[in-house]
């Protein structure tokens, strides 16, 4: 095997596997090292997740070539319906009053972490799986990246290190990067349901005195489930008969698709909001949930780290087509520069939304209502509310 890249990726998850498709072609030599074997990946419990992708979002994977392979697999989201359970505020927003084919998709995570390693796979990256990273030493012109695979130790190369292991990122503590914890004392669960009146491509968003609740529209009339509850209220419902869960869920959401069953089994995720104090480190930059682990309410995780993978791609390609270093500190300072406000901006508005509508306080929940029903009745705020869900829009 080949010990010295330009680049090397710690993490296959999707924004590892689409960093290293947004470089195929740059003539970037990079190596790729996943924990995981695909079984295990392709297997896991959290792959049921589904993920909302903004029109945006979308728009990035078919410039990386990936939306094209698996569109099939994904549900247009042509109405988003946003209520609050208890109080007259609603507001919808509409594909078609906005004149696009769809406000954004809804696809399950497993099929698109799927799809991206299969791409990667076949690309000229090279990839070192099942493989962990034990150590690191940053030098004047690279990086040492000791790994651990099976019984043997290796030591790579590069001009650069690119952290996109998760939430629990192993290089954020191996860089010595400090984090941020916020436990919302919230866990997300998420399931099926298959429901007796039809979805019409309809997301539901329904904020609720005990947490928010998703349902995101999929194939076969059945609808993706993301219902945030207190640890202690998802703990109890875990374990409660499927009548009985069936029936807490039923009341919270109401009536609007008839009647609901479950047709897949439940998960629990608990969340905490975990932000890196920065993004880089001596020829070391961290991106995705790397960075930023986002509470699940308004689906941006995966929508930020793309933009992350997007942007450094975008300045990677540059420097290496410039002949300059692509590990070189300045290089590293302008991409943190032009990240910064996007994630400042989303993590703020994520907790807003979770403030403003996991509280019952009536002068609260009076305010937030009239707002729904203001903004249902102002078409140009309404316009400019999608192109914020579909990511066309940055608000400043
Ligand atoms: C319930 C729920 C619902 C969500 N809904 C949405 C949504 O609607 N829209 C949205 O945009 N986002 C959503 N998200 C967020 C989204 O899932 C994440 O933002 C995204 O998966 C993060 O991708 P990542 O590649 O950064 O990290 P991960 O997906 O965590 O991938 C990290 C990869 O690194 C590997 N790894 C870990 N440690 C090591 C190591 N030491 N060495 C080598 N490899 C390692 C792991 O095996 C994994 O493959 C949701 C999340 C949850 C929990």
């Amino acid at each position: 095997m080949q010990h010295n890249y330009d680049l090397i990726i710690v993490g296959g998850g999707l924004a590892g596997n689409c960093l290293a498709l947004a470089l195929k072609d740059t003539g970037l030599r990079c190596a790729i090292i996943e924990a995981n074997t695909p079984e295990q990946l392709a297997n896991s419990p959290a792959g049921d997740r589904a993920l909302a992708l903004a029109a945006g979002t979308v728009k990035q994977l078919e410039q990386l070539g990936v939306w094209q392979g698996i569109i099939h697999a994904a549900t247009a989201i042509k109405n988003i319906h946003i209520s609050d359970k208890g109080h007259f505020g609603k507001t919808r927003l509409s594909a078609e009053k906005e004149q696009v084919a769809a406000l954004g998709y809804v696809i399950a995570a497993r099929d698109l972490e799927t799809h991206t390693a299969h791409r990667v796979a076949d690309s000229d990256s090279v990839r070192i799986c099942p493989a962990r990273v034990v150590g690191l030493e940053s030098g004047e012109d690279a990086i040492n990246v000791s790994i651990q695979q099976g019984d043997e130790s290796l030591t790579l190369t590069a001009k650069l290190l690119v952290g996109a292991d998760g939430g629990q990122s192993s290089i954020r503590q191996l860089l010595n990067i400090a984090q941020h914890i916020t436990e919302y004392g919230q866990t997300a669960l998420v399931t099926t349901v298959k429901s007796t009146l039809p979805h019409k491509n309809t997301a539901f968003e329904r904020f609720t005195a005990s947490g928010p609740l998703a349902l995101l529209p999929i194939a076969n009339n059945q609808c993706s489930v993301v219902w945030t509850r207190t640890t202690e209220d998802a703990k109890a419902l875990m374990q409660a008969s499927e009548a009985d869960f069936l029936a807490e869920l039923q009341a919270c959401f109401g009536y609007k698709l008839g009647k609901l069953n479950l047709s897949a089994p439940i998960r629990a995720f608990p969340l905490s909001l975990i932000r890196a104090e920065k993004m880089i480190a001596n020829r070391a930059v961290i991106i995705g949930n790397a960075v930023h682990q986002l509470h699940p309410v308004a689906g941006q995780g995966f929508n930020l780290g793309l933009r992350d993978v997007i942007e450094l791609a975008r300045l990677l390609t540059a420097q290496h087509q410039a002949a300059k270093d692509i590990g070189a500190e300045d290089f590293l300072k302008d991409y943190a520069k032009t990240r910064q406000k996007d994630h400042d901006l989303v993590i703020g508005f994520t907790n807003n939304v979770i403030r403003i509508f996991s509280n019952d306080w009536l002068p609260l929940a009076a305010a937030r209502n009239m707002g729904l029903t203001l903004l249902d009745h102002i078409p140009k705020a309404k316009s400019l509310l999608s192109r914020y869900a579909m990511g066309l829009e940055q608000t400043d």
